[in-house]
């Protein structure tokens, strides 16, 4: 039953946004058909089946290693077990702040990530839109993470499970009353914060990349909270017809090499020369 249950909580927070997120709107929907729904849900599918696959032989013997050899930076610190918990939860969220931004400064990653990016509308289906070649990536990296900050297995699944809720959450398109969102943002991600982040015009998607804890946006000054969601078409520039968007083109998009997709610099930054 233990094992089962985050998939159940998993399924019920998926089945109850999908019903909420229809009946209190925070943005107006471009594409509202059922066919939009039918490419997120096929996308997520192939993401879904290429995380439990990269699982068993990559992050489970990297897993193993880092325990058996005693690796990784919170085995070598003397710390007690419940400092070491919560020591492993920030500095996997953190590392993810740093891996989502890459996704946005590489070339190469954007390619695989600009897929998440290209729906048109932003509600709890997206949170499920990866790529199949950006989740293969993202083990990579997870097996990197385990190694190198010596998480436990029990901590890395609760941020695990905590995360998929949390992606779900701010994905959403559920519009919280304006005070509760207030209330949370200083600590999560909400769906108003990561709608900026979603963005076609890129001062706004290069900011907000927090996917749990909304702090590292507030340590790295790259947080965003001052755009109103009218104002905001959800996107990717040079996207913007329900034809540059269906199924094929967006799983083959990573390995097209489109001129359209470079990753998304700001203004300011092109100044810096
Ligand atoms: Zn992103």
């Amino acid at each position: 039953m233990w094992k089962k249950w985050p998939w159940l909580a998993f399924g019920l927070a998926v089945g109850a946004l999908y019903v909420v997120e229809r009946l209190r709107p925070l943005r107006a929907r471009k594409e509202p058909g059922p066919a939009r729904i039918g490419r997120n849900l096929t996308i997520g599918l192939l993401a879904g089946v290429t995380t439990a696959a990269s699982e068993w032989p990559v992050v489970a013997p990297v897993q193993r290693l880092a325990e058996q050899r005693r690796l990784g930076l919170l085995r070598w610190l003397p710390l007690p077990r419940a400092l070491r918990i919560v020591l492993g939860f920030l500095l996997l969220d953190y590392t993810l702040y740093v891996w989502h931004r890459l996704n946005h400064r590489t070339p190469f990653l954007w390619r695989f990530h600009a897929v998440h990016h290209l729906d048109l509308d932003l509600d709890s289906t997206t949170g499920l839109r990866f790529h199949f070649g950006e989740l293969a990536l993202a083990a990579g990296f997870r097996a990197a993470q385990v190694l190198l900050l010596g998480v436990d297995r029990d901590t890395l699944r609760l941020w695990q499970q905590m995360l998929t809720l949390s992606v779900i959450f701010h994905h959403s398109n559920l519009e919280l009353p304006i005070d509760v969102e207030r209330r949370l943002v200083p600590f999560l991600v909400t769906p108003r914060m990561h709608g900026i982040h979603h963005s076609t015009r890129s001062e706004e998607t290069n900011a907000n990349y927090s996917s749990l804890l909304s702090w590292w946006d507030r340590l790295h000054r790259s947080l965003r909270l001052n755009v109103p969601q009218a104002s905001v078409t959800i996107g990717v520039p040079g996207f913007s017809s329900t034809d540059d968007v269906t199924l094929a083109t967006s799983l083959a998009l990573p390995f097209r090499g489109d001129p359209r997709l470079r990753p998304p610099v700001t203004p300011v930054e092109l100044g810096k020369g």
